[in-house]
């Protein structure tokens, strides 16, 4: 372990704890150790022996340019008075308490695990998933590694319109080629190899105009090569509140949007191998199936309402319809889970805060921050969490430079490292992470990909143990 211990340190330094190495908890940490107000060492934990969180585990393969983020998170981890602590997780290693003994502030940077649910019969078959799981098995994540998707299903069906589902239905639709020179995992790619998926639906609940799809993942689907985009042929026909909103008020991403589906509407069928339907103004009503398994989706067609605050909302008609399927995905949003001990709001799927201050009972917690997803609930892109978690750390800069407490490190407290020394946890420091990101690069640079991901915990761990030795 090469951790180094810097218990003690004159000036006393604020002892600052982040809890999650996602985008959200770097930017925090890039924010802390830039600033000059006080001094500050940071450790970062995070419950996998690697870091980036959504960037190495949630972001498509086919998407690496977006994983060129981790070179300023290297950059900032590059810097003094910062730690990493990788395979240490929160509630198992640490408690809450401990965390409060060691550090003059904790920051939640956890973003939001788990996934939202339909809530209509049959979601528990085999074969209905969530997108979660589909894109943590496609990308090495540990917890995901043994999952198993029905992919001689022809017939692929994702619920939500958002850009996890348009990740899905991109993955589910691209020709093998493209996915060879990625980072996708060997497990992935060998089942997508004989995927006997050809129709691949995406059902949004409202229309075109509400759909929360972004123009670039649009657009990508007009380039899959084996892969024709198919709407339905009034789907742009919109209704007269949408039609207004488009004109006076829609921001460019939507009218972008609806000028890419205009295109799509215009290709002429091209006769390809698989078929990607964009399905607006449907919700699911019961996925369907036989001795345990998914066989089918029965789903109603919605029309638009306009609601008192003037957004629109899906009302259901008495119109129902039936696709046949094997294989559904809810790609309906990511949903928070409460971490031992810390508050929680249940309906929300977040840390109640305030500005980033966590909140008990209603008042302030005086150590205690939270940032990124699991702060705002699961929204915006890896960049929209730079300025939460800018505004966070302000407030808990603010928050420490008004109390009338002293930095720990005046006293005489023990270094996290010793505790987790003496309960026997393995901690995997950022250079032990390193010597895993190497090895993962030279086995894909024999294949040519940009790494081939280490897939288990234990895995990682042999690995890292080994070139320690060496
Ligand atoms: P999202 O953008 O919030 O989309 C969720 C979708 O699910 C919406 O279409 C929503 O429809 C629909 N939905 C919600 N509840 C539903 C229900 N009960 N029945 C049917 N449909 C329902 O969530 P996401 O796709 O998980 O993405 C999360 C965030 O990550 C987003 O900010 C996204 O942009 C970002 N992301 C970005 C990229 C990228 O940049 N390439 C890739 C992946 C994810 P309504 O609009 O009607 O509520």
């Amino acid at each position: 372990m090469t951790q180094p211990d810097l218990s003690c340190s004159n000036p006393p330094h604020w002892r600052l704890a982040v809890i999650g190495a996602g985008p959200a908890g770097f930017y925090a940490v890039g924010e802390l150790l830039k600033q000059q107000e006080i001094p500050v060492k940071v450790d970062l934990f995070d419950r996998l022996p690697t870091p980036y969180g959504l960037v190495r585990g949630g972001v498509a393969p086919d998407h690496q340019k977006i994983k060129n983020v981790c070179k300023i998170f290297d950059r900032i981890a590059s810097q003094d008075h910062f730690r990493f602590f990788g395979n240490i997780e929160f509630g198992r290693d640490l408690t809450r308490k401990e965390m409060l003994e060691h550090y003059d502030a904790v920051l939640y940077t956890v973003g939001s695990r788990s996934d939202r649910r339909l809530g209509i019969p049959g979601e528990g078959l085999e074969g209905s998933h969530s997108a979660t799981e589909f894109v943590g098995w496609y990308n090495s994540h540990p917890d995901y590694r043994e999952k198993r998707f029905n992919l001689n299903s022809e017939q692929a069906v994702i619920i939500g319109m958002g850009n996890v589902a348009i990740d899905v239905a991109r993955i589910l639709s691209h020709r093998m080629e493209e996915l060879r020179q990625t980072d996708i995992s060997d497990q992935a790619f060998l089942a997508l190899d004989s995927s006997r998926v050809r129709d691949i639906w995406v059902i949004g609940r409202r229309g075109p105009v509400q759909a929360a799809f972004t123009p670039v993942e649009a657009r990508e689907l007009m380039h899959l090569p084996d892969t024709e985009v198919e709407l339905e042929a009034d789907a742009l026909n919109l209704d007269a509140s949408s039609k207004k909103f488009l004109q006076e008020e829609a921001g460019k991403d939507t009218r972008k949007n609806i000028e890419l589906l205009q295109g799509m509407l215009e290709t002429p069928p091209r006769g390809m191998k698989k078929r990607l339907h964009l399905l607006f103004l449907a919700s699911p009503v019961e996925i369907l199936g036989k001795d345990g398994r998914v066989t089918g989706i029965k789903l109603r067609r919605n029309r638009l309402l306009e609601k008192p605050d003037g957004s629109m909302g899906a009302e259901a008609t008495d119109q129902t319809f039936e696709l046949q399927t094997g294989l559904i995905f809810r790609s309906v949003g990511y949903r928070g889970e409460p971490l031992p001990d810390v508050p929680f709001d249940d309906t929300s799927g977040t840390i109640p805060n305030e500005a980033g201050q966590i909140l008990e009972n209603g008042k302030r917690c005086p150590k205690e921050f939270a940032a990124g997803w699991i702060k705002r609930g699961p929204s915006g892109v890896v960049g929209t969490n730079k300025p939460d978690a800018i505004e966070s750390v302000n407030r808990m800069l603010a928050t420490l430079n008004a109390s009338e407490s002293e930095p720990l490190e005046k006293g005489e407290v023990p270094d996290i490292l010793k505790l987790l020394q003496n309960k026997g946890a393995e901690v995997v420091s950022f250079s032990d992470w390193k010597l895993l990101e190497d090895y993962e690069t030279k086995a894909g640079e024999a294949e040519g990909r940009p790494r081939k991901k280490v897939g288990t915990v234990e895995e990682m761990l042999e690995v890292i143990r080994d070139r320690r030795q060496d």
